[in-house]
């Protein structure tokens, strides 16, 4: 049997990847986005989407996740749980392998987003999943009526704080700087909260706890005073890695790690595209990512139509 030639393969299914295969399938593209885990990427952990337009009173993250995917699949769009780990050109074919499969495309869009950062201090790694935590909506109801911390002074720090007062006795927002990053508005939700604080230029030094969390060191940057600062749980929202190692000897990343694109979302090699918050630069917000997923597969249906 003669072996299937994608027209666009789509690595990575969180907003930009579905966006670009919906785009993709409906041109009459053939298409596979392929998602390791499930769709949606950032947002199928995200609680409550508020600043999507058209949901006037939001929606919860993985429902529009779903919904992106069936979106994508209803116009022919393949969506395959195969994870890449290997990208490689012969030609103007290029293949994506994983450990039992290899697939061809004509086009390629990178679309693997970025992953979360660690604080990097002692005991992170035995404690996660025993108090230290990535995800409130994943682990927040582990948490009822629990003193917990959020490490971080984005947007993610705040809308995750607020979402685990659902749960948490008490939420204490650690930041190491005495000004917030996050939008105004979550600014000002956290600070009427009743069940939040805040503690200004601290860092966490190192956690503490045997089968679980019981406090962390604390140490303010200002002073260099620590203390023992006991705590059921600590979350961490400092912010993102780009998802790009699968493609760091194969197209040009910046020094951060993220792809270089042109401005019609072309990376280095030509076919290959990139789009969402594995590129430099890109907007970190879901509504961005879906526009960048939409303009990169029209800049793949140019290629195609015209290859390089
Ligand atoms: P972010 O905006 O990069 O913020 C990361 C925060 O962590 C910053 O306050 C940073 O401090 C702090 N930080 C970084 N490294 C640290 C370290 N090693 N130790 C202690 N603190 C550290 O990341 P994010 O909050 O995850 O947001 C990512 C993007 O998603 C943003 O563009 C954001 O707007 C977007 N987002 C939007 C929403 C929404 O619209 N509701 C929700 C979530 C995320 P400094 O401030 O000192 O650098």
């Amino acid at each position: 049997m003669e072996k299937k030639i994608y027209d666009v393969m789509i690595i990575g299914g969180g907003g930009a990847g579905l966006t670009a295969a919906l785009y993709a399938s409906r041109a009459n593209l053939s298409t596979i986005l392929f998602e390791r885990l499930v769709p949606g990427g950032q947002i199928a952990s995200t609680d409550l989407v508020e600043n999507y337009p058209g949901f006037p009173e939001g929606i919860l993250g993985p429902e529009i996740a779903q919904k992106m995917e069936a979106q994508a699949v209803r116009y022919g769009a393949f969506v395959s749980h195969e994870e890449v780990i290997n990208l490689s050109r012969g030609g103007s074919i290029f293949e994506a392998a994983s450990a039992e499969v290899i697939f061809s495309a004509r086009s390629v869009i990178l679309t693997m987003g970025a992953s979360y950062r660690t604080l990097g201090v002692p005991k992170e790694k035995e404690l996660t999943g025993k108090g230290v935590s990535y995800c409130a909506t994943c682990d927040g109801a582990f948490f009822k009526g629990k003193k917990v911390i959020a490490v971080g002074g984005g947007d993610s720090a705040l809308q995750e704080g607020i979402f685990l007062t659902r749960f948490a006795e008490h939420v204490s927002i650690i930041h190491r700087r005495d000004a917030l990053r996050a939008s105004p508005i979550l600014q000002e939700r956290a600070k009427i909260n009743p069940k939040m604080n805040f503690l200004w230029n601290t860092v966490v030094d190192k956690i503490e706890g045997k089968e679980k969390v019981t406090s962390v060191l604390l140490r303010n940057v200002k002073t260099g005073e620590t203390r023992k600062f006991p705590t059921d749980g600590v979350f961490v929202f400092i912010g993102h890695n780009p998802n790009s190692s699968l493609v760091k000897d194969f197209v040009m990343l910046d020094k951060e790690g993220y792809v270089v694109t042109d401005a019609v979302y072309a990376a280095s090699v030509p076919g290959v595209f990139a789009a969402g918050e594995v590129r430099e630069g890109a907007v970190r917000q879901l509504v961005a990512a879906c526009g960048e997923g939409c303009a990169a597969a029209l800049a793949a249906q140019a290629y195609l139509d015209n290859p390089r």
